[in-house]
C-alpha cells in the first residue's frame, strides 16, 4: 500500500478526481490517499491557502480557482513555488480516433515554474501606471534546462526547443535561452533549435508536427501547453506534472471550469491521465498502463464521449465506461 496525497480541489475538481479515484481503484492499485483541501474555502475558513502537512513524494490535485483581477494570490503557483516544484511537464498527445484539428501530435512542454512573470512582484508606480517584474535567474534557467533534457533523454525525444522572446527582452529572456543553450551540447543525441514565442505559435498552430519537446518560461509555457491541447481536442486531454527534486504533484492542465461545476458532465480525462502518470511515477507502472490503454480505448472507439469533445455522456458514464474497458 503506498501513500499519496490527495487535493480534490475547487469548481469541478471534486467531481473528476473522484472519478479518477474510481479509476485507480478498479485498475487494482492499492493507495492510501491523505486527503488535504487546499483553496478558497479553507482560506476563508483557516487564514491558510496550504495546510501545513502538505509534503509527501506524490501528490494527485484537481484544479483550485483563482480570483481574477485582485483577491488572495493564486494558490496553485503558491504551492509550486512553497514546494519548489520548479519544473512543470505536459504531454499533448493526439489520441488516435479523436477529431481534432491536427493528429499525430506528440509534444512535451517544460514550463520553468517558480518564477518568470509569476514572481508576483507588482506595483503601482505611479497612478495609473504598473509595473510587473519578470524575474529570471540564472540558477532557475539552468535548472529547467537540465530538467528537460534529462526528460527528453530518459524518454528517447529527439529534438529540444526553446521558446522565449529575447529579441525584445534581451536580459531575462536572453538569459533563459543562454542558459539552455549552454547545457545542450552535453546532450549529443538531443537536436537543439530555439524560437521566438510569437513564431513558435505560428508554427504549432500550422504544422505541430515539427515539435518534440519545448523548454520555455513560465507565461509562455501556461499559454503554449493549452494552445497544444487545443490542437489535439481539447483541454481535458492534457496530463500535467509538477516535479520537485524529491517531490511531484499530478494535476490536468485545465482549470477548475466553475460554468459546468456540479453539472456531472466534466470530462475526467486529464486528471485520469494524470494519476496514471503518478502511478507509474511511484512504480506502479502495470496499474498505470491499464489506465492509459482503458482512456485511448474508449476515446478512441467514440460510442461514450465526454460532452466537450462532442459526446453525450456524463462524467459517471465515462468514468464506468473506463472501468468496462479495463475489465
Ligand atoms: P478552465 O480550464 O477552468 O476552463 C476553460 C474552458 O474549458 C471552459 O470553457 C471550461 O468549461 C472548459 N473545461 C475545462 N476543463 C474542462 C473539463 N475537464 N471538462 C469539460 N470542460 C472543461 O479555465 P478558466 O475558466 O480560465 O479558469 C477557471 C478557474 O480555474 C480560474 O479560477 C483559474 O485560476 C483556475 N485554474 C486552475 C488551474 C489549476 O488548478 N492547475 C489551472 C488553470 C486555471
Amino acid at each position: 500500500m503506498r501513500k499519496v496525497v490527495l487535493v480534490p480541489g475547487d469548481g469541478i475538481g471534486p467531481e473528476i478526481v473522484a472519478s479518477a479515484l474510481k479509476v485507480i481503484e478498479a485498475s487494482g492499485a492499492e493507495i492510501e490517499w491523505g486527503r488535504i483541501e487546499a483553496g478558497k474555502k479553507v482560506l476563508e475558513e483557516t487564514g491558510r491557502t496550504i495546510p501545513p502537512k502538505f509534503f509527501d513524494m506524490a501528490m494527485v490535485k484537481g484544479p483550485v480557482a483563482t480570483p481574477v483581477g485582485g483577491g488572495f494570490r493564486s494558490i496553485n503557483v503558491m504551492i509550486r513555488q512553497r514546494l519548489n516544484l520548479y519544473a512543470n511537464v505536459r504531454l499533448v498527445k493526439s489520441v488516435p480516433g479523436v477529431k481534432a484539428l491536427h493528429e499525430g501530435v506528440d509534444i512535451v512542454v517544460v514550463r520553468e515554474n517558480t518564477e518568470g512573470l509569476y514572481s508576483g512582484i507588482e506595483r503601482e508606480s505611479s497612478i495609473g501606471t504598473v509595473e510587473t517584474v519578470k524575474v529570471t535567474s540564472a540558477e532557475a534557467c539552468e535548472r529547467i534546462g537540465r530538467f528537460a533534457f534529462d526528460y527528453a533523454e530518459a524518454h528517447g525525444r529527439r529534438l529540444m526547443t526553446a521558446v522565449h522572446k529575447a529579441n525584445i527582452l534581451k536580459k531575462g529572456d536572453g538569459l533563459f535561452l543562454n542558459s539552455v543553450s549552454a547545457i545542450a551540447p552535453q546532450y549529443p543525441g538531443i537536436k537543439f533549435n530555439d524560437m521566438m514565442v510569437d513564431n513558435a505559435v505560428f508554427q504549432l498552430v500550422t504544422n505541430p508536427k515539427q515539435f518534440d519537446v519545448i523548454v520555455t518560461q513560465n507565461l509562455y509555457g501556461d499559454i503554449i501547453s493549452e494552445l497544444c491541447a487545443g490542437l489535439i481536442g481539447s483541454l481535458a486531454l492534457v496530463p500535467g506534472a509538477n516535479f520537485g527534486d524529491n517531490l511531484a504533484l499530478f494535476e490536468a492542465a485545465h482549470g477548475s471550469a466553475p460554468l459546468i461545476a456540479g453539472k456531472g458532465i466534466a470530462n475526467p480525462t486529464g486528471v485520469i491521465l494524470s494519476a496514471a502518470w503518478m502511478l507509474d511515477y511511484i512504480g506502479m507502472s502495470t496499474e498505470s498502463q491499464s489506465i492509459v490503454k482503458a482512456v485511448y480505448k474508449v476515446l478512441g472507439e467514440g460510442k461514450v464521449l465526454p460532452q466537450d469533445m462532442g459526446g453525450s455522456a456524463t462524467t459517471q458514464e465515462f468514468t464506468e465506461a473506463l472501468i468496462d474497458a479495463m475489465g
